[in-house]
C-alpha cells in the first residue's frame, strides 16, 4: 500500500492518501453581494489591461467572491484585494505561478517531514509505544495551514488568477492542455475547498485510530489448536490481519503436508473476524490457546513470546465487541462532517471517485463487473480445479499456484531471504543492484537508490515518497527477530516500486505541482510490476517461457476477480453507510456481512457452488482505508496495460521512467502517453482469453 501522508496541507485528507481535487467550480447560481464590486472590478481593470484579460478576471473574481467569507472583509476589502493581486499582464502571471509552486513544494515537503517524525514511533518497530505517541501520531500537524492561507488571502491570490476545471473538462479538453495549463489546474484545485481546521483534525483523529486498530490486530499462529490440541503452525508465528493471514493461506499451496490443514483454519480465523464472533481476547495475544472450530479459549499451554505474562489474563471467551464497525464507522461519521464544506463532491464517495481517482464511479463499477462477469471466470476455474485435483473452496479466491513463486516452497524462500537480508540496512545496500536489474541505466539507479531509505515496520509495510525534491522516500517492511522473510522481502520490493515511482516524479518532473501520478491506482501499477519480477532479484529463475507468461497472464485474471470483488462490497458498505447514518456498530455489521454475501452470490457462488460465503469482508481496507480498495483492483488492469508496454518496449527501467514523468494529469491522457490507450479492463480480457487458449 501506498502512504497516507501524502501532500499534507492541499486537502482534508492529509491523513489519507489523496490530493484534493475538485469536480466543479462555483456556485454560478447564487447572487454574490460582492456584485457591484465585481462590474465596478471589470470596468475598472478592463481599461487598465485590455479586453483580453476580461474573461480571466471574470472568472477569476468570481471564485474568489464564492469562497469569501464575511470575516474575511466587506466589499471595500475585496476590491482593493482584486485590484491590488490581479495578474493582468503575463509576465506577473508567469511570477504568481511560479512563486506559488516553488513555496507549496517547500511547505508540503516540510510538514511531511514533521508529520513523519512524530510518527515514527507509531509507525516503526521500534519498542513501545507511549499515551503521548499515539497523539503525536493523530496529530495533523499541516492541519491549519490551509486555512491560514485563506486567512492571509494568500489562497484568494491563486483563486483570482488561476480557473478552476471541472472534472468533464479535465476529461476532455486536458487532452490539448500544455504541462503549464495542467499544473494551473492543479495549483488551483489545491484550493478549491475550504475546510474548518476542527473537521480536519476528527478527520485525522479517526483514520489514525483506525490505522492502529488495524496495526495491532495479529493473531498468534502457533496457539491455534484443534480438538486434540493439535498445534500445526510454527512456533513465534504472529500473523497480521488481514495481509499475513492470506498470505500464509497462499503459501500453503506448496505445501503437500499440511496445507489443505492450515488453510482451512485460516479461513475459519477469517470468518470469526469478519462476523466478530473471534473472542477478543485472543487478539494479539500469546497468553492463550484457541480452538477456531469451537472458538474455545484455554490458558497457553506453551510459551513463545518474550512479552510478559500479564497479572491476569482473564479467560473470557467474549466476543470482539463489533470493534470493527465501530471503527469504520467512525470514519464514515468523521468523512461525512466535511461533507458540507464539499459542495462539488459532497460525499466521500464522490470525493473519491470524481475527484481522487478522476475516473467516474460508474465507470470504475463497470470496470469491475466487466472482469466478475466475464465468462472467463468459469473457464480460470476449470483450470484450477485440475491443477488443484479437487473441487474449489471459498478460499481458492486466494489460489495462487499460478504465480511464479509456486515454484519455490515459503521455508526455501525464508532461508534465503533471512540470510541475505538480516536487517534492513542489507536491503538498501542492494537497492542499486536491484535497479540495474530491472534495467535502469547505472547512474539513474545509484541516484535513485541513494534518494530511499529502508525501515523496520511496526504494521504492514508501507511507502512514503518525498514532498520536495530530494527529500528522501521511506521504504518500510515488516523485519523478524531472524531478518527479512519472503514475505517481508517480497512486500518491500513492492513499496520500492511506490519508491522508484516517487522518486523519479518529485526530483525529474518539469513542475512539482505535476508531482506524482493521476491516482494511487498507477502507483500500484509500478508497484506491482517490481513486486512480481522479485525472484529475479534474488538470482532465482522465475522460469518464463511463453506458457509461464500465460500462466502469469491468469494469475493476474485470478488476482483482478478476488480483489474486484472484495471493492464491489467495499463500495457498497459506503453507499449502505451513507443511505443508513445513524447505524449502530451492529447493524453495520450485519450490514457488511450481507452486502459480501451478495457480491459473493452474484458473481462468485456460480463458480464456487457455494453460496452464502462472507470472507470478501475481511480485507482491513474496509475499516481503515476510506474506500481505496477499488484502486487495487483497477490497478490491476491499469498495472496489466503497463506491463504490456513494457514487454512490447523490452525494458522496465526505461519506459517507467518515460511514464513516470508524465505525472499527475488525467487517468486516461496518461495512459494514452504511456500504452497509446484508456484506461479499462479490455486489454487484461483480451490477454486472458489468448493465454487460456494456449493453456488448452
Ligand atoms: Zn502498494
Amino acid at each position: 500500500m501506498k502512504n497516507r501522508f501524502n501532500p499534507i496541507f492541499i486537502g482534508i485528507f492529509s491523513a489519507l492518501v489523496f490530493p484534493m481535487i475538485i469536480s466543479t467550480g462555483i456556485n454560478a447560481g447564487k447572487e454574490s453581494p460582492l456584485m457591484r464590486s465585481m462590474e465596478r472590478l471589470e470596468k475598472k481593470l478592463t481599461d487598465k489591461y485590455g479586453v483580453e484579460q476580461r474573461d480571466r478576471l471574470l472568472t477569476g473574481m468570481k471564485q474568489a467572491a464564492s469562497y469569501w467569507r464575511e470575516e474575511d472583509g466587506g466589499a471595500e476589502v475585496f476590491e482593493k484585494f482584486v485590484e491590488e493581486n490581479f495578474a493582468g499582464d503575463s509576465e506577473t502571471l508567469d511570477s504568481v505561478f511560479n512563486r506559488f509552486e516553488l513555496i507549496l513544494e517547500k511547505v508540503n515537503g516540510s510538514v511531511h517531514e514533521m508529520s513523519t517524525t512524530m510518527r515514527l514511533q507509531t509507525d516503526l518497530d521500534a519498542g513501545p509505544i507511549l499515551p503521548m505517541d499515539r497523539v503525536f501520531a493523530g496529530y495533523d500537524v499541516g492541519a491549519h495551514i490551509k486555512d491560514d492561507l485563506f486567512n492571509n488571502k494568500l489562497a484568494f491570490v491563486v483563486l483570482l488568477n488561476f480557473p478552476l476545471r471541472s472534472l468533464e473538462e479535465r476529461l476532455t479538453n486536458g487532452k490539448k492542455w500544455t504541462r503549464r495549463q495542467w499544473a494551473e489546474a492543479r495549483l488551483a484545485q489545491r484550493f478549491s475547498k475550504r475546510i474548518p481546521a476542527h473537521v480536519n483534525l476528527k478527520l485525522s483523529e479517526a483514520a489514525s485510530a483506525s490505522d492502529q486498530y488495524i496495526a495491532d490486530y495479529n493473531i498468534w499462529m502457533h496457539h491455534l489448536v484443534d480438538a486434540d490440541g493439535k498445534r500445526i503452525f510454527p512456533e513465534g508465528l504472529r500473523l497480521l490481519s488481514h495481509w499475513n493471514l492470506r498470505d500464509e493461506l497462499k503459501a500453503n499451496y506448496s505445501n503437500s503436508e499440511n496445507g489443505l490443514e492450515k488453510q482451512q483454519m485460516i479461513f475459519k480465523v477469517m470468518e470469526r473476524i469478519v462476523d466478530q464472533t473471534i473472542p477478543e481476547i485472543v487478539i494479539d495475544n500469546p497468553f492463550v490457546d484457541w480452538n477456531p472450530y469451537t472458538n474455545e479459549v484455554f490458558p497457553a499451554a506453551v510459551n513463545d513470546t518474550d512479552r510478559k505474562m500479564p497479572a491476569n489474563i482473564g479467560l473470557s471467551g467474549e466476543r470482539e465487541p463489533d470493534t470493527r464497525y465501530r471503527i469504520l464507522l467512525d470514519c464514515f461519521l468523521a468523512s461525512r462532517m466535511v461533507d458540507e464544506f464539499s459542495p462539488a463532491a459532497p460525499t466521500l464517495i464522490a470525493r473519491r471517485f470524481d475527484e481522487d481517482r478522476e475516473i467516474r464511479e460508474k465507470d470504475v463499477e463497470k470496470m469491475l463487473i466487466d472482469v466478475l462477469s466475464s465468462p472467463l471466470v468459469k473457464d480460470i476455474a476449470q483450470l484450477i480445479k485440475k491443477r488443484l485435483g479437487r473441487g474449489l473452496v471459498p478460499y481458492d479466491i486466494w489460489y495462487n499456484g499460478f504465480s511464479s513463486t509456486g515454484k519455490y516452497s515459503e521455508a526455501e524462500l525464508d532461508e534465503l531471504v533471512m540470510k541475505r537480508y538480516p536487517t534492513p540496512a542489507e536491503f538498501k545496500k542492494d537497492i542499486p543492484k536491484f535497479l540495474r536489474l530491472y534495467g535502469f541505466a547505472d547512474e539513474k539507479a545509484d541516484q535513485i537508490a541513494a534518494n530511499i531509505l529502508v525501515e523496520a515496520a511496526r504494521g504492514s509495510g508501507h511507502a512514503s515518497g518525498g514532498e520536495m525534491r530530494y527529500q528522501p522516500a521511506r521504504l518500510r517492511t515488516r523485519v523478524g527477530a531472524k531478518g527479512i522473510d519472503y514475505k517481508g522481502f517480497n512486500i518491500a520490493v513492492h513499496e520500492l516500486g511506490h519508491n522508484v515511482e516517487q522518486t523519479i516524479d518529485m526530483n525529474d518532473i518539469d513542475h512539482t505541482l505535476l508531482a506524482g501520478v493521476p491516482n494511487t491506482a498507477f502507483t500500484e501499477a509500478f508497484a506491482y510490476v517490481f513486486q512480481e519480477n522479485d525472484l529475479m532479484l534474488l538470482g532465482l529463475d522465475p522460469g518464463h517461457d511463453s506458457e509461464s507468461d500465460a500462466v502469469q497472464v491468469l494469475s493476474d485474471f485470478w488476482n483482478t476477480y478476488e480483489i474486484g470483488g472484495v471493492s464491489l462490497v467495499d463500495m457498497r458498505i459506503w453507499r449502505w453507510m451513507y443511505s443508513n447514518p445513524d447505524a449502530t456498530p451492529a447493524e453495520l455489521r450485519k450490514a457488511s456481512i450481507q452486502i459480501s454475501k451478495d457480491v459473493w452470490n452474484e458473481y462468485f457462488a456460480p463458480v464456487f457452488g457455494k453460496k452464502d460465503i462472507y470472507i470478501l469482508g475481511v480485507y482491513s481496507h474496509i475499516i481503515h482505508s476510506f474506500l481505496y480498495l477499488p484502486d487495487y483492483a483497477i490497478g490491476h488492469m491499469i498495472a496489466f496495460q503497463v506491463k504490456d508496454q513494457m514487454k512490447k518496449a523490452g525494458n522496465i527501467g526505461g519506459e517507467f521512467e518515460r511514464m513516470a514523468l508524465m505525472g499527475n494529469v488525467a487517468p486516461d491522457l496518461w495512459m494514452i502517453n504511456a500504452a497509446g490507450t484508456p484506461v479499462g479492463a479490455k486489454a487484461l480480457l483480451e490477454a486472458t482469453s489468448k493465454a487460456l487458449e494456449g493453456i488448452k
